[in-house]
């Protein structure tokens, strides 16, 4: 087969001809095993290798905060994932059971994600920077059956309230002595076999179950199956060039859904080699370990790539960054600037590509070896099939060109969430009339390319102009004194509502009104009178969630006095 897909691209095309055929998925699915019809996540991103005779590639690669390296090869995954399977098992738990990870970076997260996956439980990563309320929400979302965790953030987090919790069966501790009514991990381990047949799960059982970032609103607890293994491989390939022996570093934390989906399955389903880093984000930490591990493929977030534009070219220039061929960003809109800035500075644009813990993997991408348009989330993947829609009652509609509209989706593609925990009116809310709603709003040109324009949510009605904040505040960043800015409406009588921007500073800049009056003199030359800000607030950090996306709504919620709602992730919080 090697028609041209809908999004142009070739090669793709020969691996899913498109959602209208019979079974779309079929030829992606021959990426994977799946043994007899059995489908699990874990098989097909461990043991399938190790059977292969790839034991001895190496899987992780994980740098210490203090310096330390430790590799895992597919095999030593493979068996400590079996080992942590046998444990679980040994505990009485029973298929579905939930078992949640409140950990940094660390090996035993790989090992209890794929752990729980081979016994056939559902696993729950969670950042471990979360306070002890947002996680106990969770667990309670999620009911909980198996905790694993430090000894230091159990008795900081979860001591207080377990007596309260009695469906928690087992707290496993790595690292130090466990505290009471908790297991050490590596006792556990020890005298655990490296031995275990990979619980034979159906496609449709459930496998993980994410929190979206809050960004908009309580988050939800979403389900996905063992069959998005076959997206995850599939895209990891076509979106993100994952292939045998790759040198991969996926920024993200497991705690959300990128460092799960493209920080685990793909790149080991893939066969990569994954960099782990403990550590937080260090602009010196970071373009050392590019260029000293030699990393080839890169998965980041515009907010670190914002943090890396603002030490400056000058920062990068110690660095040899020859063995990157492909960068990918993910999370947020990636402002032209920063795709411009890349380029120069590390000989490779960031890639754009757009998804949500919804969708389980990348629906919109720029792929490697086409065009990017900066400030474009790129095209539909192959087999996905993307629309700009507006509802009418009970009826979509799909709109034209350049019109702005709700990005909505074609559902059937393996990755696709099956359900928000307790909550399935909001889950049937997102589906109306054959497609799936993302609640982002977007365009699409004449190419076949998609602009972010916001979220449905933070759409600024101005003067009668439809105005993204992402377009505002793109311009902004391109100020030389502006290095991130949150931009929303507010209500007012004339206008129906003025735009106001909330802006940090690059370090040689100091606020003051003369530079408050040339920022918004650039933004008027840039994007006219009526969508430019009219007024510019400096701050020294914006209210971000901990997956690193600005939150307007409590910028908005703050401007006018009303109630925060759910800030379980805010991040950074300076008022
Ligand atoms: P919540 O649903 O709880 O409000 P959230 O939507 O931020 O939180 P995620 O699922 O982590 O939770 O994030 C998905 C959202 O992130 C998308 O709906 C979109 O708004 C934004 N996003 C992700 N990638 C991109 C991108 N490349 N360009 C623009 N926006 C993006
Ligand atoms: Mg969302």
């Amino acid at each position: 087969m090697t028609k041209t897909d809908k999004s142009g691209n070739q090669d793709a095309a020969a691996f899913v001809s498109g959602p209208s055929d019979t079974d779309a998925w079929a030829a992606a699915r021959k990426l994977i095993d799946a043994p007899n019809g059995a489908l699990n996540i874990a098989y097909e991103a461990v043991d399938r290798h190790v059977l292969g005779g790839y034991g001895a590639t190496t899987a992780i690669r994980f740098l210490g905060k203090d310096g330390s390296r430790q590799e895992f090869t597919y095999l030593e995954l493979s068996e400590t994932s079996a080992k942590f399977a046998n444990i679980l098992l040994a505990h009485g738990l029973e298929a579905g059971d939930a078992v949640f990870s409140l950990l940094g970076r660390c090996p035993e997260v790989y090992v209890a994600a794929l752990g729980t996956l081979k016994a056939g439980l559902v696993f729950t990563p969670l950042f471990a920077a979360f306070g002890p309320e947002p996680i106990r929400t969770r667990m309670e979302i999620g009911d909980a059956k198996v905790l694993i965790t430090t000894a230091q953030l159990y008795h900081r987090k979860i001591a207080k309230w377990r007596s309260e919790f009695p469906t928690l069966k087992l707290v496993l501790i790595t690292g130090e002595a466990a505290p009471e009514g908790c297991l050490a991990l590596d006792q556990q381990m020890a005298t655990a076999s490296p031995d275990f047949d990979t619980v034979k799960t159906r496609p449709e059982d459930p496998a993980l179950v994410h929190f979206t970032s809050g960004t908009t609103g309580k988050p939800k607890g979403v389900v996905h199956v063992h069959n998005a293994v076959v997206y995850h491989t599939f895209s990891g390939r076509h979106a993100l060039d994952l292939t045998p022996g790759v040198i991969y570093w996926c920024t993200a934390d497991p705690g959300w859904v990128t460092g799960t989906s493209y920080g685990i399955i793909a790149p080991l389903a893939n066969r990569a080699t994954m960099i782990v880093d403990e550590a937080e984000f260090d602009l010196d930490r970071w373009y050392g370990i590019v260029a000293r591990e030699q990393v080839e493929v890169w998965y980041s977030a515009p907010t670190a790539i914002r943090m890396m534009m603002r030490a400056g070219a000058e920062a990068a220039k110690r660095y040899d960054f020859s063995s990157l061929r492909f960068l990918a960003s993910v999370g947020e809109p990636l402002n032209p600037e920063a795709v411009i800035w890349s380029e120069q500075v590390f000989g490779q644009p960031f890639h754009d590509n757009w998804w949500q813990t919804e969708t389980g993997g990348i629906m919109i991408a720029n792929c490697p070896r086409t065009m990017v348009k900066p400030g474009s989330m790129g095209k539909p993947m192959p087999g996905i099939e993307a629309g700009i829609v507006e509802h009418h009652g009970a009826r979509i509609r799909e709109l034209g060109t350049g019109e702005i509209g709700e990005l909505a989706l074609r559902p059937g593609w393996p990755s696709m969430m099956r359900g928000y925990l307790h909550e399935q009116a909001r889950y049937d809310k997102c589906f109306k009339d054959g497609w799936y709603l993302s609640g982002d709003l977007a365009t699409r040109d004449k190419d076949g390319y998609f602009w972010f324009v916001g979220r449905a949510d933070d759409l600024i009605k101005t003067s009668g102009h439809l105005v993204g904040p992402f377009e505002v505040e793109s311009a902004l960043i391109e100020h030389d004194a502006v290095a991130e800015a949150g931009v929303i409406g507010l209500p007012d009588e004339t206008a129906g509502e003025i735009i106001k921007a909330y802006v940090t500073l690059n370090p040689e800049f100091e606020p003051s009104e003369d530079l408050e009056r040339y920022i918004r003199g650039h933004a008027r030359k840039r994007l006219g009178p009526a969508v430019a800000p009219r007024e510019v607030i400096f701050r020294n950090t914006l209210p971000k969630t901990r997956s690193g996306k600005i939150m307007r709504r409590l910028l908005k919620a703050r401007e006018l006095g009303l109630p925060e709602g759910d800030i379980s992730t805010l991040e950074t919080d300076e008022t």
